[in-house]
């Protein structure tokens, strides 16, 4: 289909997030305000249905707009430097070239990154990050996951593996400290921070330090109850946390963090965040502006819609 000259003008933006139980398309204007937005379950097992899944919104998202947009696509894993694809989310995908496949099948140029990377990239594009130059998006939620943006860009790197933060060694000097065993993480490594500081590791920490569940919902209402157990799972919590984030620091050195994903909700931990990094900071390094994500659940269609965007454009 030929482009109009209406359509040249101002062009919509497509942004897909895959999940690993559910598909969204997110249509944006050019200022990326979102007009509609739909969604359907994710095909895991079968690759190809998967991919006519994705095709056929595409193909709604075109006659909705009468016209043709740019697709940016987000999904959980890992797409390596030839497009192909990990994802224990959806299994069906791993070891596809994703790209190649849509492109076949859709006909159009898409761009697909890894969907904490469009977190970061959302909330640096008129997010919690706007017009700053270095901005590190963190999530922390059932998993740990970021990426980096330096001047309104996703950093592209060799792995497109920049900000996977989730999967450093937690502190051997914290592990000591507070005698935690070290943990098997999904990935297949040992020790990672993930399996302390994301949503199910806070659980974890909170029944390990005694408490008779792994309830993240009951932890935050002791906390605010002044239960011992509570205060000392919130301390460990934050002391690894900190350690954590001080190391994007030293590696990256960004003028905001933004924090988003469930864990985030909790003030608690955006509060007192700064503090706990500079803690494992040696004197004359501060830590950087921690903000709360303003996209949260947004992110994923926003962030692809933007990736897509950019692409065009470049
Ligand atoms: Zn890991």
């Amino acid at each position: 289909m030929l482009p109009t000259n209406k359509q040249q003008m101002s062009p919509l933006h497509y942004g897909v997030d895959i999940g690993g139980t559910k598909i969204e398309i997110g249509i944006f204007t050019p200022a990326l305000k979102m007009l509609k937005n739909w969604r359907v379950s994710t095909p895991t097992s079968n690759y190809d249905d998967f991919l006519e899944a994705i095709h056929q919104l595409i193909r709604k998202a075109d006659t909705w707009c009468e016209q043709v947009g740019t697709i940016g696509i987000g999904m959980p894993g890992i797409i390596d430097r030839a497009d192909k694809v990990k994802s224990a989310n959806v299994p069906c995908a791993t070891g596809k070239f994703i790209v190649k496949d849509l492109q076949n099948l859709i006909g159009r140029t898409i761009t697909v990154a890894n969907d904490c990377r469009l977190f970061a990239l959302s909330e640096c594009y008129g997010g919690a990050g706007n017009n700053q130059e270095v901005v590190y998006g963190a999530i922390i939620g059932t998993g740990a996951g970021g990426g980096l943006c330096i001047n309104g860009k996703l950093l592209k790197t060799v792995n497109n593996i920049a900000g996977e933060y989730g999967h450093v060694a937690a502190s051997g000097m914290l592990l000591e400290r507070y005698n935690l065993p070290v943990r098997a993480c999904g990935c297949g490594l040992v020790g990672c921070i993930e399996s302390y500081i994301a949503g199910p590791g806070l659980g974890w920490l909170y029944k390990f330090f005694g408490a008779k569940n792994e309830s993240t919902t009951e932890f935050v209402e002791q906390l605010r109850m002044n239960n011992p157990i509570a205060q000392k799972t919130f301390t460990c919590y934050m002391d690894l946390l900190g350690s954590s984030f001080a190391a994007l620091v030293l590696s990256y050195d960004p003028d905001v963090i933004v924090v988003g994903g469930g864990l985030s909700k909790i003030n608690e931990i955006i509060d007192n965040l700064s503090d706990f990094i500079e803690q494992h900071l040696f004197d004359g390094v501060s830590s950087p502006k921690i903000r709360k994500a303003e996209y949260g659940d947004a992110s994923g269609v926003r962030g692809a819609a933007i990736l897509g965007k950019q692409n065009a454009l470049a």
